[in-house]
């Protein structure tokens, strides 16, 4: 079987990998693949504004929207050369990966006109109000409260785990609307202004000490009408997309085989006399590593392929996601093993290696699991939608 990809979308990646050597700055590294921090913020704004104009961040979406009219695969091409090569994140998953094709899918024509070219230019940041306290795999419990009061629905409660809400222009956020009707069938979908009054963002600090999460508290925060999405009390159909969209995943195994990458240079070149390279068992580990990235990139290259047919992937997309947690734990792992203590080290210290990379990547991937929905609800999906069997 022959699994490479048509001719041209050859072409469309040399044009991005000269574009990312023209614009990136010299060892440029990007802080991950789906956070910036606030420091490298504006240098990713920039950059993403530079992708928009060229109409480069969104090639599936039509170009009366900001795209190129081109299809899922071209979109994955763009996502896993950034990620490999560590261009800034600019939100880029929450706003052109979940926001933009669940508004194309749910939004009215006025809605899509509106909302998805400042998405492709690079201008709206979007992050993804759905986690709260009290609910997170069992969602449809959220308890947010929408309530209609004339043009507007006015918006009382707290989302938690809110990825770079700190840093996003908008939010794509669940809130009940119906307390009466059964838990999935009250909930509606909204877009809303960050920057709208009775919205507090506050910090949570992770694992790694970055703020990449946050808590998100509305206090009567009026969201217009018209950015209901998908008509009242369809907000759960409106959620299946969002994730649907959220688990394809090409950024994280492109960002993991990098580091698989990296870690193959590190073990080539000589530490305090010695080669890591030299010692088989280095050899065999990275080079299982390396194996296992090509499976995981096969498996999120078969979600590209769906969307390119108009399918909106499913327990293919949640297959996706659980190996890719599971790998990003492996390399990470095997980084700090690999290094001994200076794998240990975090970045900033002048002893660290490949700039601390695979210490940051050993705290994180714990999450991965967690992520993006918990790895135990993806293999209840793949195996009642993908395997037929039934529920527990
Ligand atoms: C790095 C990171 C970024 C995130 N970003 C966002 C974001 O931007 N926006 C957002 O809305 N949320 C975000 N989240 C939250 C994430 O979606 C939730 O953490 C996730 O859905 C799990 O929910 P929970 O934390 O409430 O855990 P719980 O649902 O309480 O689960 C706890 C454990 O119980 C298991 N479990 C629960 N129910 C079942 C079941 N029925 N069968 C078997 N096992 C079960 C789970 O698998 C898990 O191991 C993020 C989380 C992380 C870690």
């Amino acid at each position: 079987m022959d699994f490479r990809l048509p001719d041209e979308t050859d072409r469309w990646r040399d044009e991005l990998r000269a574009f990312l050597r023209a614009e990136l700055p010299d060892g440029f590294e990007g802080d991950d693949d789906f956070f910036d921090d606030e420091e490298q913020a504006p240098f990713a704004r920039a950059f993403l504004r530079k992708l928009g104009e060229r109409a480069w961040l969104a090639p599936p979406w039509p170009r009366e929207y900001g795209g190129m009219g081109a299809t899922a695969l071209e979109q994955m091409i763009l996502n896993e050369e950034l990620a490999w090569h560590r261009a800034p994140s600019g939100g880029r998953l929450f706003t052109i990966g979940i926001t933009g094709p669940t508004v194309l899918a749910h939004g009215t024509e006025e809605q899509k006109a509106r909302l998805l070219p400042e998405m492709a230019s690079g201008a709206a940041w979007y992050c993804q109000g759905f986690s709260e306290p009290e609910t997170g795999s069992d969602l449809a419990s959220l308890a947010t409260r929408a309530v209609r009061d004339g043009d507007d629905y006015v918006l009382n409660g707290q989302k938690i785990w809110t990825s770079n809400a700190h840093l996003a222009d908008r939010m794509i956020v669940l809130a009940r609307t119906d307390p009466e009707a059964r838990k999935h069938r009250g909930i509606s979908a909204f877009i809303l202004d960050m920057r709208a009054p009775g919205v507090a963002v506050q910090a949570v600090p992770n694992i790694a000490y970055r703020n990449d999460f946050n808590q998100v508290f509305f206090e009567d925060v009026r969201v217009p009408a018209r950015d209901l999405l998908g008509g009242e009390n369809n907000g759960w159909r409106v959620a299946m997309t969002v994730l649907d969209y959220e688990r394809s995943n090409i950024a994280a195994i492109s960002g993991a085989r990098r580091t698989v990458a990296d870690l193959v240079g590190w073990a080539r070149a000589e530490h305090g006399g010695r080669r890591p390279w030299d010692d088989a068992h280095v050899r065999g580990t990275l080079a299982g590593l390396h194996a296992e990235g090509e499976i995981g990139r096969l498996v999120a290259w078969r979600t590209a392929w769906l969307q390119s047919r108009g399918e909106v992937p499913n327990y293919e997309a949640s297959m996706g996601k659980v190996w890719m947690a599971m790998y990003g734990i492996k390399v990470a792992n095997a980084g700090v093993n690999l290094m001994g203590a200076y794998g240990q080290l975090a970045p900033g210290s002048k002893w660290a290696q490949l700039r601390g990379r695979v210490e940051t990547a050993y705290l994180l991937a714990v999450s991965g699991p967690i992520a993006g929905g918990a790895a135990e609800i993806q293999r209840d999906i793949i195996a009642q939608r993908g395997l037929g069997l039934p529920r527990g």
